[in-house]
């Protein structure tokens, strides 16, 4: 993959695909916006970024690359590269209350912005929403998905310390001192935000809903 220094018109070698952020099809990317020859030559990046059109919903799609060389006529870029945008998280939201689903999908919005303390600090919060929606329950119920959790998964003992403090311990209030999370660790915390409002508020609406259709259902056959 190069552009080259007479017509600064890129050369691909083959299709660029990815999943989409914004549709979530598995699709092909249409470059809309290549990078400037002369400027790269000029300032000589290690890495540059393209944007790219959805061809499924012609979204913009933002990627990263790295250059591989530089030579007079000719920028190389190795094939791999980084999609800047993470897809949205899926999730029932519906069966949050008000007064959580702010917090929950703020955390997922820092998630898939690639900030980690802040989506650490966002899941507690979310957590603290949850305990003062469902009362004194909520902080034991937390605890105890993250221990069935760390048994399930087998996850290290260090992690689970760290993700702990981040939503149980630590100190309250506008700086909780909490630890810095890596990539690795967001992803095991995502998955326990996740479940653990999965079963706090999904499963239980889900029931009451199904409850409440039978009960129609059998008043109606009255
Ligand atoms: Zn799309």
């Amino acid at each position: 993959m190069k552009i080259t220094s007479n017509s600064n018109i890129e050369l691909f070698d083959k299709s660029i695909n990815s999943e989409c952020p914004h549709c979530g099809k598995s699709t092909n990317l249409i470059l809309i916006s290549p990078p400037n020859f002369k400027a790269l030559q000029r300032f000589r990046p290690k890495h540059t970024g393209m944007a790219f059109q959805c061809a499924s919903c012609a979204e913009p799609i933002f990627l990263k690359f790295e250059i591989s060389r530089y030579t007079e006529s000719q920028v190389g870029f190795f094939e791999n590269f980084t999609l800047i945008e993470r897809p949205s998280i899926e999730f029932e939201f519906q069966y949050i209350p008000e007064s959580v689903v702010n917090d929950f999908k703020e955390a997922l919005n820092c998630y898939s912005n690639f900030s980690y303390n802040a989506f650490a600090a966002m899941c507690r919060r979310t957590v603290q929403s949850t305990a003062s929606e469902i009362g004194a329950k909520g902080k034991s119920k937390v605890q105890n998905q993250l221990e069935e959790m760390k048994e399930m998964a087998e996850i290290d003992d260090e992690t689970f310390d760290i993700l702990k403090q981040i939503i149980i311990d630590g100190h309250d209030g506008a700086h909780p001192h909490l630890p810095n999370l890596s990539a690795e660790r967001a992803e095991i915390l995502l998955e326990l935000i996740k479940d653990v409002m999965y079963q706090i508020f999904v499963r239980k609406g889900k029931l009451k809903k199904a409850v409440e259709l039978r009960s129609q259902q059998i008043a109606t056959d009255k």
